[in-house]
């Protein structure tokens, strides 16, 4: 199957997300986030930026100069709305470099799949860093905001969870009696009550979403 306007050899369609010829260039170029809810989505995201920030500024925690670089950890993530907004993202981009995106998302899916069968979790590059920045950092979706520093989350059955944050960080807190942590328990609350609203009456229909940038990047926007 291939991505018409793309020109991209789609190899999977995964989760019953639909990989049709509408994923084309047109269809790209046609799709529209309501920008009511964009504009929310962009408000959330600057409230977890907020969030790390107070937490790194507490630790003295940067990643200048950090030899590592995590988008090269192997994420999926989960919301239509998030993936809806990185197409905003995409769309704005002139076509020239959202073509290159786009293969290099299918170079990373291909290595993804191969590592995958394996048995290793991949350690693959996310097509948007370029030259160790992000290529849509004001679209870059939640995990990314989220990771580095320490955090929490109580799962809505009442489970707790707790993210020690990278390796760097752990550096810097071990030993430390108090650790401060981002709270991500209302963020996602929040970000969860958007994609309801989003989904409408569509929620329970659509499949899941659990889908790396790459995936997401390969089928186009989210036909909703
Ligand atoms: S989050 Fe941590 S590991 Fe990743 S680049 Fe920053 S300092 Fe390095
Ligand atoms: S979207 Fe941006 S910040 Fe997130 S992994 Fe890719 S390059 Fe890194």
């Amino acid at each position: 199957m291939t991505a018409g306007g793309h020109g991209l050899s789609l190899p999977f369609a995964r989760d019953g997300v639909r990989c049709d010829p509408s994923t084309t260039e047109e269809h790209t170029m046609a799709f529209a986030l309501a920008p009511t809810m964009a504009t929310r989505i962009a408000d959330l995201y600057r409230r977890m930026e907020q969030a790390y920030d107070i937490v790194a500024r507490q630790l003295d925690f940067t990643c200048d100069g950090c030899p590592d670089n995590c988008c090269d950890s192997y994420f999926q993530h989960h919301t239509y709305l998030e993936w809806a907004y990185l197409w905003e993202g995409l769309k704005a981009l002139p076509e020239a470099r959202r073509k290159l995106i786009l293969e290099r998302a299918a170079d990373y899916a291909a290595k993804c799949e191969e590592a995958l069968a394996n048995g290793e979790r991949p350690v693959v590059m996310c097509p948007l860093n370029e030259e160790g920045r992000c290529a849509l950092y004001a679209h870059r979706l939640m995990i990314c905001r989220l990771h580095g520093v320490p955090s929490s989350l109580t799962l809505p059955n009442g489970q707790g969870k707790t993210f020690p944050g990278c390796p760097r960080c752990q550096e810097l807190t071990r030993g430390r009696a108090a650790v401060p942590t981002v709270e991500r328990t209302p963020l996602l609350r929040e970000l969860a009550m958007l994609e309801q609203e989003l989904l409408g009456p569509q929620r329970g229909v659509l499949p899941k979403v659990k889908k790396t940038i790459a995936d997401m990047i390969i089928l186009g926007p989210p036909q909703l």
